[in-house]
């Protein structure tokens, strides 16, 4: 069976049980600061799981793209060396949200494995929880007696709490689970030892192929477990694994999912894949990782030096490396495996058909550059080894190597090993761990649980409509970090500050209660669905009513600038074309961000024009068209801009501005005549085939015109208010430029006469032609007239000293034949002169100067030279 109909298969085996299929969400999620990327299919849902929010039906299904290179689920380092983990996979899922329950859940697995996909139940195993005394947990006999309807009690297996037990985080919803395995081994293999003996033990041929969770409890801050009101099934399969085993293959490599990538690298390497054991694994390292790097960037998540753009940036260096020690790849060949990739998945993900092109250029140019980076770090690496003395290299310096170079540590390894010498990776282990502690203490935060006050319902944002309502506190909690202190979070039941989204920042304001308590919140954020206020402290009368106010000022300019980043948009797809799309913004109250694709730098007319364009449109006084709640589909056919990376509900909020129409939750001006103006500031890259535009509007706009002109009023001023002042100050530099090359002729003209004159006062001392002189030029100009002087003779040592700005500079020049023949050193004279000018310096023997902070001392350091030569 292809993997396009096992995918299609699972979708519609559970349509058929009244499931809403639902498209993946994006891998990183902007509404969950616990997880970088979304690592199960259940993170997307958390909000359901929460209770934060209700899900259209209360059972989905749906294929969810995860990355598990980071935090709890982290498989990075097993990518490659085995054949059944992978950075980015596909989960498949079925989800109930206080619906069906264990019953249902373990039925239809059992149902779709063996009687839709074949799959023979002779080499199916499953497990069930145990129980845990450390959580006061029984065994989840409810799960065995289900299974045993199915499955014979000898495959039926008990697992611990770490297997059997499912949890997100450290705290939040969980429950125990079933897991389902399968064994592929031959029937030779299975007669060595039963494959009862090999779940779970990290067989490559017994593994686990799917999840099923019952949720049913939420894991408080201090460890403990609460039963949750409402129990959820959460169900993940490895899309992969399932391939290898429907295709009858051993390996997730050998399923069509990658062999169409593999034969691509045979073809671009030269190599073949299964001959050498170490080529293998760069192969399955390289076609695993082009697909995680490939869907992260076309979801919006470049690489980059920071977060969630830095663990992407090293899991392509990673393959980048991997290809360049195995594969013999000194040139960037990552990027010419999208063309394969899109052409495999772009029907279930179009998002990478759609922007193939960005993602291409933008991993070319990283490829590019880390192969820069080796080439840079092997030429340091040689310098290390050359200063090493013994047969070890110290783990500080490759640590340094390491994390300010950015070269790999087992690169550097192997080549210490070519070269006969070891590398002291104790040494390099405490320093990686000190860097490791250093973060770790950056970032430590507790989270206390919430406090439920009443049961008030959390009610929607009602911020589009006002600025100011009188609110009720729901729940609360303290948070401590080092980088915030202590602050408090609240929750409201409804609130009309809007929190962080979108690329707007989130409000900030004051909250009062009856007696003119004041404390101000400082920021808001939304928290898988919940919208949170962040204050410093905790009001001090917490069960009563506030009046919430959010400051308007701050509001209205990051409108006025939020309206124009849409105007921008529009202009910027108008003027360069359709293939412009956005790729990040950040509207702030000071001013505007918007990152776009495009491929070249913006000619300064097209700034013009896209001025221009957004200028008019605030001119032509647009209203604004707010429609909320509308059907995605029908906003979409209306004209409205998605975005790729965010997460949009089945409706959707859009905004119009004339032309402009985006699905879009921020907040935005009645009228774009509110913005006053619009002023590009900056036009610049990000990435390769990624432009970033800088503007500001309003206030900031009229401010900076208002700079400008002051600027502009006085350099008038200054150029005696010249009529034309552009021309008045081209005059000036001409002028400037004139003099600058009379000055050089008259210096010139100075040194020749000087010349002259120091030759006719040379005198002979032992057959040597002497001077010591104090003379006026600067030390170009000196050692010049030494070097012409030198030129004429081969028996001169001269001496000149100078002095500019309170300072003395002593120069000596010595005759090379004066060196050789009478051992003479011009390093050594200024060495030992330097000192009554209380300085040092040194150079060659035939030429070297010393520079003092004693000018004082020139006359006795001149009457000590001929020492030198008596
Ligand atoms: P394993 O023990 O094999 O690492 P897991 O216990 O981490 O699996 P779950 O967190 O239960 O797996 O995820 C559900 C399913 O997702 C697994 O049954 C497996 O089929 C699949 N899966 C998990 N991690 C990976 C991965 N790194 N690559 C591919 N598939 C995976
Ligand atoms: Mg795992």
């Amino acid at each position: 069976m292809k993997s396009q109909d096992i995918r299609s298969k699972f979708l519609s085996f559970f349509e058929d049980k009244k499931h809403s299929i639902v498209p993946s969400a994006p891998m990183v999620l902007k509404d969950d600061p616990t997880l970088m990327f979304v690592n199960s299919g259940m993170a997307p849902f958390k909000e359901y799981f929460l209770g934060n929010a209700q899900p259209k039906n209360s059972r989905l299904t749906d294929t969810q793209k995860c990355l598990r290179v980071s935090g709890k689920h982290n498989d990075l380092e097993e990518v490659g060396y085995d054949t059944y983990h992978h950075t980015l996979f596909e989960m498949l899922g079925n989800w109930s949200f206080g619906d069906y329950f264990k019953k249902e859940a373990i039925a239809w697995a059992w149902e779709l494995l063996t009687e839709v996909y074949g799959i023979d139940k002779d080499i199916l195993y499953v497990t069930v929880f145990e129980g845990s005394d450390e959580d006061n947990l029984p065994m989840d006999t409810e799960a065995y007696e289900l299974w045993k309807e199915f499955v014979s009690e000898d495959r039926i297996l008990k697992g611990n709490k770490k297997d059997n037990f499912w949890e997100m985080g450290d705290q939040g919803p969980c429950g125990p689970c079933s897991e389902i395995h399968v064994d592929i081994r031959s029937a030779e293999e299975k007669a060595k030892i039963s494959g009862k003996d090999l779940v779970n033990q990290d067989h490559p041929q017994v593994v686990e192929i799917w999840n099923l969770v019952f949720m049913q409890y939420n894991r408080k801050a201090n460890g403990s477990l609460e039963s949750l009101p409402d129990k959820h099934i959460d169900t993940g399969m490895g899309f992969e694994r399932l391939c290898m085993v429907l295709q009858g293959v051993q390996s997730n490599y050998d399923t069509d999912v990658f062999t169409p990538i593999i034969r691509e690298i045979e073809t671009i390497s030269n190599k073949k894949y299964g001959k050498d054991e170490k080529v293998d694994v760069a192969i399955r390292v390289i076609c695993d990782h082009v697909r995680a790097v490939a869907f992260s960037i076309a979801d919006g998540q470049l690489p980059s030096n920071t977060g969630a753009g830095y663990v992407i940036r090293r899991i392509l260096r990673r393959a980048v490396r991997y290809g360049f020690t195995f594969l013999d790849k000194k040139e960037p060949f990552i990027y010419r495996l999208v063309d394969v990739l899109s052409a495999k998945m772009g029907e279930a993900f179009p998002e990478i058909k759609t922007q193939k092109q960005l993602v291409e250029n933008v991993i070319k140019e990283e490829e590019q550059s880390f192969l820069r980076t080796l080439d840079q770090g092997l030429v340091l690496l040689n310098a290390i080894v050359n200063e090493t003395k013994g047969d070890t290299v110290s783990g500080e310096k490759a640590f340094e190597l390491y994390d300010t170079y950015g070269f790999p540590i087992d690169l550097t390894a192997l080549i210490l090993s070519e070269k006969g010498l070891k590398l002291d990776e104790k040494g390099f282990n405490e320093e990686l761990q000190k860097q490791k502690n250093r973060s770790r203490a950056a970032s430590e935060m507790s989270t206390d649980d919430w406090t439920i006050l009443g049961t008030d319902a959390e009610e929607e944002f009602i911020g589009y409509d006002t600025l100011e309502a009188t609110v009720k506190l729901t729940r609360y909690r303290k948070v401590v970090s080092k980088k915030d202190g202590e602050m408090y979070q609240l929750v409201f039941n409804i609130t009309p500050f809007y929190p962080e989204g979108g690329g707007q920042v989130g409000d900030k304001g004051y909250l009062e209660d009856s007696r003119g308590d004041v404390v101000y919140v400082l920021d808001t954020k939304k928290e898988n669905n919940v919208i949170i206020h962040f204050t410093k402290n905790l009001p001090k009368h917490i069960d009563q009513s506030f009046k919430a106010v959010v400051d308007a000022n701050q509001r209205f300019r990051t409108e006025c600038n939020h309206s124009a980043t849409h105007l921008l948009h529009q202009a910027l797809r108008e003027i360069l074309g359709t293939h412009v799309e956005q790729k990040g913004s950040a509207v702030h109250s000071k001013n505007l961000r918007f990152d776009f694709s495009h491929f070249s730098k913006l000619t300064q007319e097209e700034l013009n024009d896209v001025e221009d364009f957004v200028n008019a449109r605030i001119a032509d006084k647009l209203d604004l068209i707010e429609k909320r709640n509308m059907p995605k589909e029908a906003a979409i056919a209306e004209g409205a801009m998605s975005l790729f990376g965010e997460k949009y509900g089945d409706t959707v909020r859009a905004i119009r501005f004339g032309q402009s129409m985006e699905l879009c939750g921020g907040t935005h001006v009645k009228n774009t005549s509110d913005i006053w103006h619009f002023k590009i500031v900056s036009e610049g890259a990000v990435a390769a085939g990624i432009r970033r535009i800088e503007a500001i509007t309003n206030e900031a706009a009229k401010d900076f015109y208002f700079e400008n002109s002051k600027a502009y009023s006085e350099m008038r001023a200054l150029l005696n208010n010249a009529q034309e002042p552009v021309k008045a100050l081209q005059n000036l530099q001409e002028e400037n430029a004139a003099l600058k090359k009379q000055i050089e002729l008259l210096l010139k003209d100075k040194a020749k006469n000087l010349k002259l004159e120091l030759k006719n006062e040379l005198t002979e001392i032992n057959g040597v032609q002497f001077l010591a002189k104090k003379v006026d030029l600067d030390a170009s100009g000196l050692k010049d007239v030494a070097f012409e002087l030198g030129s004429q003779s081969d028996n001169l040592f001269l001496l000149f000293a100078t002095e500019s700005d309170g300072k003395a500079l002593l120069s000596c020049y010595i005759s090379k034949e004066l060196v050789a023949s009478k051992g003479l050193d011009a390093g050594k004279v200024v060495r030992e002169l330097g000192k009554y000018i209380q300085g040092g310096g040194g150079g060659q023997p035939f030429f070297a100067t010393a520079g003092g902070k004693m000018p004082q001392g020139i006359p006795d350091a001149l009457e000590k030279a001929q020492e030198f030569i008596k």
